[in-house]
This record gives structure tokens, C-alpha cells and sequence, in this order.
């Protein structure tokens, strides 16, 4: 007998879809992306046990037309990506067709959704990446998808799942940084019936880390506002008398991805060694446009890695926009805030 066989269907997507969908953080993350990809300008996102038995994700968005529904369940299947050559100007968050094929392979998954186009909109229940039953519905225009008992199928992952709190404390990662980085969206986080924050989608940055960070933060920022023909660099960042003990309030978007970029945390960090205590990191909420063209995202499916084609050019800016702005502004240190 062969000892080498071609695996089946079945075991090839659940593999495909633990490699995007570690925990229930991954869904949340998937979910909103999809919903700011829809143009949503509120988004509501409950969560109860941590996501693991239940995660609704609720946008005002374009919705989904009913034709497309079942075909948006399948892998490689997206309208964000028409031919290759998109690939090198990605706009969008989403584009490898791969979130809503894995969710629904390892989750039971609802959708409601409804376009401007259509009368009535449409409930489905997805199983194993199929729809398994679908009826209309009134509802407004968006999309809800629900998702039930995440891992169900797949005990392995289950059991590697963390405590209720730990992975609400993944997702509560997540979903400030999508809130932080989107200031035209309001966000609504509904955490085990509680509501933990709503912030407005009033366009304003300030706002957003006053309601999500909080007064300390919001009072200790300095502004930073440049343009170029290449860059468009805003946002806040620390003064010399605020800084934290460890890194986790260092935020820096992308066309409004949060992106991990050790290169420019040290590069912004180097510019506070000699007006900060030592082993003290500045704060910065940082948001970088740049033509899409100019970077690659598909490095990781998590998109969090991203790679600058101009990167000199991008640090030397950088380093003269915080320079400038730290020597203007440098007070005498008040007291040293301990976290
Ligand atoms: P991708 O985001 O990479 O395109 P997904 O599997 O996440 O792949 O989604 C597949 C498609 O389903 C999307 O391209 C989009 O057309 C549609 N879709 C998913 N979620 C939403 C939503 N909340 N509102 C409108 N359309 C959606
Ligand atoms: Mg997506």
C-alpha cells in the first residue's frame, strides 16, 4: 500500500485555517477588518467567555449581496483584488480571500447582511465553510456575522486556548489598536454584557486617546503633522516628563494598519535617550500615509509585518519631525509616572 496520500478536503482547510485563525483575537481582528473594508462607520463588537463561545461583530457597511454570500465563504474568494497587479497597491485590509473560509471552517457561523440595493436582507448559518440554511430578513443596511463556539471542531486548538480573561485580554488588544487607528469609526466594545468603551467617528486623534487611553495621555502629547510628495506623517507623541516602563503604548499605523516595526519604535526611541529616565519608552500614536505602491504587506498572513520600499527616506523624516518637535517642547520633568 502507498504510504503518501493526498489529504482530504476537510483536513486541508482546517489546517489553512488554523494558520489564520490562532484564537478568538484572530476572528475579532479578521471581522472588523472586513467591516472598515465596507466603508462601516460604526462598529459594534461583543464578545462573551473571550470569544470563545460567542463574538458578534455589527457594521453600518456596504453589506453583502445575496449572490455573493456563498462565494464569500470559500477560500481565495474577495472582491478587494481584481489581478495581480493589485497585489502592488493594496488599499484595503483584506485581500487574501482567506478570513471568512477559515472562520466558518472551525466556528458556526450567522450572518445577516443587507445591501442598499437589495429590499430585505438575508440570514445564513455557515458549517464547515457551507451555508446550511438561509431565509430574508429585515435588518438595516451592514453586516452582522456571529460566531458560535469557536474551535468546536478542532480539540487540539481548543485545549491551547488560554482562560476566558487572557483571551479577552488578546482581544481587548486587538480591538484598541483597530479603534485607535480608524478615528472616522465609531467603535462599541461590549465585553460579557458591559459596554467597555464607544468612541465617536468624529475624524479627531485626540478624542480617540482621551476616550481610550485616557486624560493622562491625551494632556502629555505633543502634535506632529508633516507632508511631502512621498509621506503624510501625523499624530501624537510623548513629551520628556510622560513615558511608560515597558513599550505597549507605542502605536504606528500604516494607511491605518497597525504595523509592528521594531525599526521605528528604536528610531523614535533613540530620539528620547538623553531627556528620558533610561529603561523609560515614549508614547506615540503615529500614523503614516504613504502611496501603497511604495510598501508590501503580504509578508505575513497577519499583515503586521510590513516592509517600506523608501525606508531611508521614511527615517530621516521621521527623525527631523521628532527631533524638531522634542526640542521645541522640552519642560523640566515633573515627577517620573510608574505603570
Ligand atoms: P478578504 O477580506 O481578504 O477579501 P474575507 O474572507 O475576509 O476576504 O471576505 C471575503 C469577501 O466577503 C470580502 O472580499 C467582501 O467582499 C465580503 N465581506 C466580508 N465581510 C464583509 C462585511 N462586513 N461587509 C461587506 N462585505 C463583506
Ligand atoms: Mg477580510
Amino acid at each position: 500500500m502507498k504510504r503518501i496520500k493526498i489529504l482530504d478536503e476537510k483536513t486541508i482547510q482546517k489546517i489553512a485555517a488554523g494558520e489564520i485563525i490562532e484564537r478568538p483575537s484572530s476572528v475579532v481582528k479578521e471581522l472588523v477588518e472586513n467591516s472598515l473594508d465596507a466603508n462601516a462607520t460604526n462598529i459594534t463588537i461583543e464578545i462573551r467567555q473571550g470569544g470563545k463561545s460567542y463574538i458578534r461583530i455589527t457594521d453600518d457597511g456596504d453589506g453583502i449581496l445575496e449572490e455573493d454570500l456563498s462565494i464569500a465563504f470559500k477560500r481565495h474568494s474577495t472582491s478587494k483584488l481584481t489581478n495581480a497587479n493589485d497585489l502592488y497597491r493594496i488599499m484595503s485590509f483584506g485581500f487574501r480571500g482567506e478570513a471568512l473560509a477559515s472562520i466558518s471552517t472551525v466556528s458556526k457561523v450567522e450572518v445577516l447582511t443587507k445591501t442598499n440595493k437589495d429590499k430585505f436582507g438575508v440570514q445564513a448559518f455557515v458549517e464547515e465553510g457551507k451555508i446550511i440554511d438561509k431565509k430574508p430578513v429585515g435588518c438595516p443596511k451592514g453586516t452582522t456575522m456571529i460566531v458560535r463556539d469557536l474551535f468546536y471542531n478542532v480539540p487540539v486548538r481548543e485545549k491551547f486556548l488560554k482562560s476566558d480573561i487572557s483571551e479577552a485580554n488578546h482581544i481587548n488588544d486587538i480591538v484598541y489598536k483597530l479603534a485607535l487607528g480608524n478615528p472616522g469609526v465609531s467603535f462599541k466594545y461590549i465585553k460579557d454584557n458591559k459596554i467597555i468603551f464607544q468612541t465617536s467617528n468624529n475624524n479627531d486623534i485626540l478624542t480617540n486617546i482621551y476616550t481610550l487611553l485616557g486624560e493622562d495621555f491625551s494632556k502629555n502629547l505633543l502634535e506632529i503633522n508633516y507632508e511631502d510628495v512621498d509621506f503624510r506623517i501625523y499624530g501624537y507623541i510623548s513629551n520628556n516628563t510622560f513615558y511608560r516602563s515597558n513599550r505597549k503604548h507605542q502605536y504606528i499605523y500604516v494607511n491605518n494598519r497597525y504595523v509592528d516595526n521594531n525599526h521605528i519604535s528604536n528610531l523614535i526611541e533613540c530620539k528620547y535617550k538623553s531627556i528620558i529616565p533610561i529603561n523609560r519608552f515614549p508614547v506615540f500614536v503615529i500614523f503614516i500615509d504613504i502611496d501603497p505602491s511604495f510598501i508590501d504587506v503580504n509578508i505575513h498572513p497577519n499583515k503586521q509585518q510590513i516592509k517600506f520600499i523608501n525606508q531611508n527616506k521614511l527615517d530621516s523624516k521621521l527623525e527631523y519631525i521628532i527631533n524638531s518637535q522634542l526640542n521645541k517642547n522640552l519642560s523640566i520633568p515633573k515627577k517620573e509616572f510608574h505603570e
